[in-house]
């Protein structure tokens, strides 16, 4: 049986790739010393994978940035803005252009936007979305594949070059030109598509890895269509080439029987995800086709159950023969960290029951010996997950108990909105089109030093406690002077949204060094939900009741939702997820009421990462929905009437969710509108959306300061769609990455547009 490696990580252990592509834009080092590291980088990866003994072995997995903008560079999906700047390079190809359309241009002259950024599927991996235009000329550029697929043969390495796949390719873009279909984008593309293949075949490369997750996902006729011609022209033009079509996050279900006819040699599909499909295939892969069991968890950092993969692949084996199966990793190891061994800071207990993409590769070769006859590893592995299961770590009686408690009841609010909405009126007097700010304020230098030197014993907690204080006055007052109606302390304390609850919560472990790559050069730290989630104390409590002491106005308590946490840490596998998201929302729920009875009137429970947990089908997305707001739900229905609730979530995708967003039943909802005009809000103003809401008047995301006429004007567009008394006034998100200059500027032109919203609805 081969070992299969769909992909590896890249930003290198030591995040050696980030930190030269940082020193590369601020013009700091050469672009021969950034491919000199990127160079070193894949070397290490292959040797690594050679010297463990894996069968395919990935190129092409490296990315400067991401390897969806290196498919749109190798195709020439260039969009025809960065054209002018195109035709100005020495080389077309080059780098230059490559970090432009990632990153935007601002040079020479140019002032070219970036191209969009989406999460692939269902990661928190962003990847920048090719545009497609009716003008763009599609002809190959740069075949980095190829490159990659030589270097690595000039070091003894026979490698499988990794190449995203067409269809998969075309549906995660975006069509820019109203009268371009993707079949059109498909007729333009795959010749060129069918170019690049070539020059792997003429470079000598065996088998090549085309991913296409897209079959995992609800496939349209058209969809199919683009299938069949990609791969039937595959077939025709690279004979000599072995392609394994590569599938991964959930099962094919109805696109089983597309998937297995397709003309390509091998079938890889994820059996973590989804085991349950691994007989639908089986029962209907031909003959002539080999399949790579995808049995080692590539998107999670637990040891893998050896005993489980064993049961799917003795299936495997009894209905295929050993000699046309594969064994590989889910998925691509890019979204799991490099090395557990460099974790020493972990308890020991818990460290046991884990694995990093090193550790899953070493696992995968433990699978042969166990299948050839080790049982001693059988056993070692068996006795691990069974100290696991009973850990007593793991497993705290009193939350399972509270969780099998929990009635209806505990998720409904008192009363409903229309007779709460009246009581938080009079309790807070708040004027009409109300200001306030989505809880974070400037991270400044100051402030990043000061929790720093708290973290690594420079200064005592009496020091940091005391600076933090002085810097909650000054927001507050600063908020004062502004005008603002509910104020925030400005979450000075928090490193991270999630980070900063999760390390205040039981269950929950940190790593020092588990980055995984989020977007370009950007990596996060995930946290790891080990074991039942339980809060041992108040989390924010202080910092909100000094912050309220400080002012006659309210002062919102700041808390990050159930499914944000859940989203953005690693989760345990040995229960439903959505016990842990409950187990987060009990936690949560304790620290609303403690709020609620230190004197905090207006609580903001935050979902910003809602969305993204949806599941690829839609078919699973209503069931799905009904159980994440009842995490809210269950997380803030325990204050009275006339506490205020507030939620925030920063994109612009509701239309099809807002039948759930309701159901929240936030008393006051903040989203993102300005980047979208205000478009969003038809979706809220057509569902009747019955309860208050802020949408965001202006972009955080550029230190642009917004002038109070566009700011009214959106409003003005904001009251053609909703009641004025439902309408706040607030930005698009926290302000954490803005400077202090700025940000006043734009909270003053904000709240001088409220005003003049309020003498227009009065008279
Ligand atoms: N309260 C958070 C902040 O202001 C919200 C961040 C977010 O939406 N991602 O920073
Ligand atoms: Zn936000």
């Amino acid at each position: 049986m081969l070992t299969n490696i769909p992909g590896y990580p890249r930003i290198g252990s030591q995040r050696e790739l980030k930190k030269a592509c940082e020193q590369y834009w601020a013009g700091k080092i050469s672009l021969e010393r950034l491919e000199l590291t990127a160079r070193e980088l894949r070397k290490e990866n292959w040797t690594f994978l050679q010297a463990a003994g894996i069968d395919l072995i990935p190129s092409n997995d490296f990315s400067f940035y991401d390897q969806i903008l290196d498919m749109s560079i190798a195709l020439g999906v260039v969009p025809s803005r960065f054209k002018a700047l195109q035709d100005t390079l020495a080389n077309p190809t080059c780098l230059e252009l490559y970090f432009a359309m990632a990153r935007g241009y601002q040079k020479n002259n140019f002032d070219i936007t970036a191209m969009e950024m989406t999460k692939w599927f269902d990661t928190n991996y962003h990847y920048i979305v090719p545009e497609f235009e009716i003008v763009q000329q599609y002809h190959l550029h740069r075949p980095k594949c190829v490159e990659e697929f030589l270097e690595a043969r000039r070091l003894g390495i026979t490698t499988k070059p990794v190449l995203t796949g067409l269809v998969t390719f075309i549906l995660s873009g975006k069509i820019k030109d109203n009268h371009l279909t993707t079949s059109q984008v498909l007729q333009q593309l795959l010749p060129v598509y069918l170019q690049l293949l070539t020059s792997l075949q003429e470079a000598g490369a065996e088998w090549v890895q085309i991913d296409e997750p897209i079959l995992v996902t609800d496939l349209d006729p058209t969809a199919r269509e683009l299938f069949h011609t990609t791969y039937h022209a595959i077939s025709q033009a690279v004979p000599a080439l072995k392609i394994l079509l590569t599938t991964y996050f959930g099962g094919l279900e109805e696109n089983t029987a597309l998937a297995v006819q397709l003309p390509v040699q091998a079938l890889h599909i994820d059996l973590v995800r989804a085991p349950e499909q691994l007989d639908s295939v089986l029962a209907a892969l031909p003959e002539d086709k080999l399949l790579s069991l995808g049995v080692i968890d590539g998107r999670n950092i637990w040891k893998n159950n050896h005993a489980t993969s064993l049961a799917l692949i003795n299936k495997a084996l009894q209905q295929t023969g050993g000699h046309r199966l594969m064994l590989g990793t889910s998925c691509s190891l890019l979204h799991v960290p490099y090395d557990l061994e460099v974790e020493t800071g972990l308890q020991p207990e818990i460290r046991q029951w884990m694995a990093f993409a090193k550790q899953k590769v070493a696992e995968l070769r433990e699978l042969q010996e166990i299948i050839a006859g080790n049982d001693q590893l059988l056993i070692a592995n068996e006795n691990s997950m069974d100290n696991r299961k009973i850990a007593s770590i793991i497993h705290r009686p009193a939350v399972k108990a509270r969780l099998e408690k929990i009635t209806p009841a505990d998720m409904q609010r008192h009363n409903i909105f229309a007779l709460r909405q009246p009581l938080q009126h009079a309790a807070l007097q708040l004027p009409l089109f109300p200001t306030t700010t989505i809880g974070s304020f400037p991270q400044t230098t100051e402030i990043r030093r000061l929790r720093a030197d708290l973290k690594k014993g420079l200064i005592t907690t009496e020091t940091y406690e005391a600076d933090l204080r002085n810097a909650i006055t000054t927001t507050i007052h600063k908020q004062e002077s502004l005008g603002l109606d509910v104020l925030v302390h400005g979450e000075f304390e928090r490193n991270d949204m999630v980070e900063y609850f999760g390390e205040q919560l039981d269950g929950f472990a940190f790593t020092q060094n588990g980055w995984v790559q989020s977007y370009g050069t950007r990596c996060v730290k995930p946290p790891v939900i080990f074991g039942d989630v339980q809060r041992p104390g108040p989390m924010t409590v202080t910092w909100s009741r000094y912050a309220q002491s400080l002012t006659s106005k309210p002062v919102k308590g700041m808390l990050t939702g159930p499914i944000t946490i859940l989203q953005w840490s690693f989760v345990r596998n040995d229960q439903p997820r959505m016990n842990t998201a409950f187990q987060l929302a009990l936690a949560i729920r304790d620290e609303v009421q403690d709020l609620e009875d230190a004197g905090i009137s207006v609580i903001q429970v935050d979902e910003p990462a809602l969305r993204e947990g949806l599941p690829l089908r839609k078919a699973a997305h209503a069931t799905w929905l009904e159980q994440a707001v009842k995490a809210f739900r269950l997380a803030v229905s325990t204050v009275s009437d006339t506490t205020q609730i507030h939620t925030h979530m920063c994109y612009a995708a509701f239309n099809d969710i807002i039948e759930h967003i309701a159901a929240m039943d936030a008393d006051v909802i903040t989203i993102e509108t300005s980047r979208s005009q205000m478009e969003l809000l038809e979706a809220f103003a057509q569902f009747r959306y019955p309860n208050e809401i802020g949408p965001g008047v202006y972009d955080i995301h550029s230190p642009r300061v917004p002038t109070v006429a566009e700011m009214e004007a959106l409003l003005q567009k904001a009251v053609q769609l909703l009641p004025a008394r439902s309408i706040w006034v607030n930005p698009d998100c926290g302000l954490k990455t803005r400077q202090w200059p700025e940000t006043e500027m734009a909270l003053r032109n904000m709240v001088t547009a409220a005003r003049h919203m309020r003498l227009t609805a009065s008279h």
